[in-house]
C-alpha cells in the first residue's frame, strides 16, 4: 500500500504542503482535510477594508488539487498512538505521518468583554471573510469626524506588520473620504515590525491622522464593552465610533486536542523536520507552529510547508532529512502605489529556527517614490504568484 500522509488545513501552509508532498513523491497517498469550500486570503484583505479591492480577489477554490485526496470535513481529534485522525462525521483516517496546519484561533477568553458576540460589533477582521466585510461596511457607514480605534495584541500573533498596514490603509480611506476623522492604535507592545518605515510614511502621508499609543503610554487594552464601543486600558478608557479589536491568538483548536500545543497555546517543533516536540509523527507548519524567529506570515507558511514536505517525504522512505534554509518576505501597503517590505532568512540553530545575521533587511528609510511604487507592484506580483502556486 502507498504510505498515507494526511494534511489538516487547506490554507497557505497545508495546501502548499500537500502539493509539495505529491510533487516530491507521486507514490505517497496524500490527503488534504479542509471543511471550507473556498479559501479567503488575509494578505491584501486590508485593501478590501479601504475599498481598494473586492473580496472576490481574495477568494480561491479547492477544485485544482489533482490527485491529492481532498476531504471536505473538519478534523476533530487525533489518536497519536493509533495514528488516526477523526473527522466531524465520525469517520477516521489513518496516517504514517500527519501534518497539522490549522492556522490560528482568536482567543475569546483572553480579553474581558471580547467574545464571539462582541466581534459582531467590534470586528477583529483577523480572519478574512465576513469579518472583513463587516469592518469595511462600518467604515463606509461612519460619519466624517469619527474615531476609529484599532487594538493590536502582544507578540506573537499572525502577521506582525498587519495591524500597521491596516492602520495605514484605513488612514488612506479616511484622508480621502472622511478627512475630519481620526485613527488611534492602542498597542500592547512598545515596538513593532517596520516601525521606522511606517512612522516616517505616516508623517509624510497622514500627518496628525494616526495616533499610536504604545504599551508604556497605556496602550494595552485590558477590557472592552461592546455595548458602548469602549476600550479600557491600564491608563483610562477610549470610546470609539468603530473599534477593530485584534485579540491575542493561539494555534487552531485541533492542535490543542492533538496534544501538540504547549501552555503558550502554540506548537513547538523541530526546526529541521517541523515534527512536534510533543507528539511523534505529527508535524506542524504555518501560523500554528512556533520555534524561533520566523514570523507568522503566508510567505513563511509556504516556505515551512515545503521544507516540512521534504522532511516528511524523506522520513517516510527512511532517509535522512536535509537541513532547510527558509526565506520570508512581508510586504505592506501604506497607500495605493506605496509599498514597504521586510525580509529574513532562517535556518536551524540550537533547536530553533534562527535568523541568519545580515541576510535580511527592510526597505530603505529614505527612498524616492519610484522605489515605494516598485515595492507596491512587487507585493501584487508576490500575491498573484503565491496564490497560483498554492491554489492552482
Ligand atoms: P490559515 O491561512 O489560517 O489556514 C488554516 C486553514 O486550516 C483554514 O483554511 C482552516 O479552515 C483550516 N482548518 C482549521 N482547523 C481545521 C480543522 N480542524 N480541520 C480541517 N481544517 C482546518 N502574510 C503574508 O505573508 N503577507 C501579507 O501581506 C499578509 N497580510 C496579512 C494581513 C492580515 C490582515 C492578516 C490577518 C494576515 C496577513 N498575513 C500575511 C498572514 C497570513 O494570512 C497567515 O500567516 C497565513 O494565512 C498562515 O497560513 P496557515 O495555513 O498557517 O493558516
Amino acid at each position: 500500500a502507498q504510505p498515507s500522509v494526511v494534511v489538516v488545513g487547506g490554507g497557505f501552509a497545508g495546501a502548499s504542503c500537500a502539493r509539495a508532498l505529491k510533487q516530491l513523491d507521486r507514490d505517497l497517498a496524500v490527503t488534504l482535510i479542509e471543511p471550507e469550500t473556498a479559501y479567503l486570503a488575509c494578505p491584501f484583505s486590508n485593501a478590501v477594508l479601504a475599498g481598494l479591492r473586492g473580496i472576490d480577489a481574495q477568494t480561491f477554490g479547492y477544485d485544482r488539487f489533482g490527485d491529492i485526496g481532498f476531504i471536505r470535513k473538519r478534523a476533530v481529534a487525533v489518536d497519536a498512538e493509533r495514528r488516526r485522525v477523526r473527522l466531524d462525521d465520525g469517520t477516521d483516517i489513518g496516517y504514517v505521518r500527519l501534518v497539522l496546519a490549522p492556522g490560528v484561533d482568536l482567543r475569546f477568553d483572553a480579553l474581558p468583554g471580547y467574545d464571539e458576540a462582541a466581534a459582531e460589533i467590534m470586528p477583529h477582521a483577523w480572519k478574512a471573510g465576513p469579518q472583513t466585510l463587516l469592518l469595511r461596511d462600518q467604515l463606509a457607514a461612519m460619519p466624517d469626524g469619527g474615531v476609529v480605534i484599532l487594538s493590536a495584541p502582544a507578540n506573537p500573533f499572525r502577521c506582525p506588520p498587519g495591524p500597521y498596514e491596516r492602520a495605514s490603509l484605513i488612514a488612506h480611506y479616511l484622508k480621502t473620504s472622511k478627512p475630519r476623522s481620526k485613527l488611534i492604535i492602542l498597542d500592547a507592545k512598545d515596538a513593532f515590525s517596520k516601525q521606522r518605515l511606517f512612522e516616517a510614511a505616516w508623517r509624510e502621508l497622514y500627518p496628525g491622522l494616526i495616533e499610536w499609543v504604545p504599551l508604556s503610554s497605556g496602550g494595552r487594552v485590558t477590557e472592552v464593552d461592546p455595548a458602548t464601543r469602549t476600550l479600557v486600558t491600564e491608563f483610562g478608557s477610549h470610546k470609539a465610533d468603530i473599534a477593530n479589536v485584534i485579540p491575542p491568538q493561539r494555534a487552531g483548536r485541533i492542535a490543542q486536542s492533538a496534544g501538540v500545543a504547549d501552555q503558550t497555546g502554540w506548537c513547538p517543533i523541530d526546526p529541521v523536520t517541523f515534527e512536534s516536540r510533543l507528539q511523534p509523527a505529527i508535524h506542524v507548519v504555518g501560523d500554528a507552529a512556533i520555534g524561533g524567529a520566523m514570523p507568522k506570515s503566508a510567505f513563511s507558511a509556504n516556505a515551512q510547508a515545503k521544507a516540512c514536505a521534504a522532511a516528511v517525504a524523506a522520513l517516510v522512505r527512511e532517509r535522512q532529512p536535509a537541513q532547510p534554509k527558509l526565506i520570508n518576505t512581508c510586504y505592506s501597503l501604506i497607500a495605493p502605489g506605496y509599498g514597504i517590505s521586510i525580509a529574513g532568512v532562517y535556518q536551524p540553530r540550537d533547536g530553533l529556527l534562527a535568523e541568519v545575521e545580515g541576510a535580511g533587511g527592510t526597505s530603505p528609510l529614505e527612498a524616492p517614490s519610484s522605489v515605494r511604487e516598485l515595492e507596491a507592484a512587487y507585493a501584487e506580483d508576490w500575491f498573484r504568484t503565491i496564490t497560483s502556486e498554492v491554489f492552482g
